[in-house]
């Protein structure tokens, strides 16, 4: 009876913390929403359209990425210039992206915006505005810490074909970074009509579900917008979401609902944007990361470690690294799955060609195979923990003499 009444007790004292500290969070998330303003927002939109037209590499791009650097160096995060070359159709491109990070645990959130614009525009919603609200995010943030690492990313060469982001999401998945979802702002601050300022686009990668209804709580309880949800595709996007998608990563890309006339033109400037618009959308995206930032991951985490996008292998040793995600293998297949979750994995499945070869119930997640091969094939991995499942696949071209053994 004594036991039965310490346990009740126990229970009744765990649920109120519980209880409490729900309490405590949403109060933070509450704070870090109320502290997206109208001036905030206007006077970062107001100082990135003063540096005029910031095409990539020019001087004006580095005056841009100077700003951003003393921005979020002014609220105490851990900043960096992450310099980088790229070439593209024949052009090579040099750029810096600013990178900020609000220190927590191994798990990343990311947050990105790009800063360049085209020539003959100062881009105010493409994308000074998606800016504006990366460093609005980041400073209201920034006055508080968090279980997991947030890291707000600016992005230089999205317009010549998103070569900042692929360089920063190449490094971070062959570094093997657990990114758990990039959130990415392009165009979040035109709306014309009644109808654009009332909705809001969300585009998502599948794994990423969970956070997209988490998404909709905080919506329907705070800037009620109308939600246009979409899926990302892991082959194609036209903005910097994509570079994350293509290497496994799970992200979500927010857009204005109304289509911009204005954009690539010279009336993409201060007058078309709307700031109350502008206000919500940065609302909403302050609110999930700041959720995020304190949340169990609700789906496991899982990525191909092995063979990796964008490498030439020799029966399992990495002979050459391509500066593109396509993976070439000659000899046998090694397979590796990175699987982490805050509960147990019950096991991860490896598949060829969506046929099930093997079923790993204990890490390392690993699986190897030979068969005779000449072409392309799809390698796909699925984790299993708490009811849930995360997939991860990629295309490979395989060479291969050797029959199964
Ligand atoms: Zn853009």
């Amino acid at each position: 009876m004594k036991k039965l009444c310490i346990i009740a007790i126990s229970l009744l004292l765990l649920t109120n913390f519980n209880i409490e500290l729900q309490a405590e969070r949403q109060t933070k998330i509450n704070e870090i929403m109320n502290l997206i303003t109208k001036e905030k927002l206007e006077n970062y939109l107001k100082n990135i359209i003063s540096f005029g037209p910031r095409v990539t590499g020019s001087e004006e791009c580095r005056e841009t990425a100077k700003y951003i650097y003393e921005c979020f160096s002014s609220f105490n995060l851990k900043t960096s210039y992450l310099n980088w070359t790229a070439s593209t159709n024949f052009k090579t491109y040099e750029g810096q992206n600013v990178e900020a990070v609000l220190e927590g645990d191994e798990k990343i959130i990311v947050f990105n915006a790009h800063f360049d614009s085209v020539a003959n525009t100062v881009g105010a919603d493409d994308n000074a505005a998606g800016v504006a609200a990366l460093l609005a995010v980041a400073e209201a943030m920034s006055r508080f810490s968090f279980k997991h690492t947030i890291k707000f990313v600016a992005f230089s060469g999205e317009e010549q074909g998103l070569l900042g982001s692929n360089e920063y999401a190449r490094e971070a998945y062959e570094k093997g970074d657990e990114i758990i979802v990039e959130f990415n702002a392009d165009m979040i601050g035109h709306a014309k009509s009644k109808e654009g300022e009332r909705k809001f686009r969300l585009y998502a990668t599948e794994d990423a579900d969970w956070i997209v209804r988490r998404i909709e709580e905080i919506n329907n309880a705070t800037v009620g917008f109308k939600l246009v949800k979409g899926n990302i595709s892991r082959r194609y996007g036209g903005s910097d979401y994509h570079s994350f998608a293509k290497y496994g990563y799970e992200s979500i890309a927010f857009f204005e609902y109304e289509w911009n006339p204005h954009m690539h033109q010279p009336a993409d400037n201060f007058s078309n944007v709307n700031l109350n618009y502008l206000v919500n959308t940065t609302r909403l995206i302050a609110g999930i990361i700041a959720y995020l930032g304190d949340a169990e991951i609700e789906k496991p985490y899982l990525i191909l470690s092995k063979p990796k996008r964008g490498e030439i292998y020799f029966n399992g040793n990495e002979i050459y690294k391509l500066k593109n995600t396509a993976t070439i293998i000659f000899g046998k297949i090694f397979i590796e799955a990175k699987a982490d979750s805050p509960y147990k994995i019950e096991k991860v499945e490896f598949y060829i060609d969506n046929k099930l070869l093997h079923v790993d119930y204990e890490a390392p997640y690993e699986y190897e195979i030979s068969k005779i091969s000449f072409w392309k094939h799809e390698i796909k991995v699925i984790a299993y923990s708490k009811g849930k499942h995360s997939i991860d696949k990629m295309g490979v071209f395989w060479i291969n003499f050797k029959p199964k053994q």
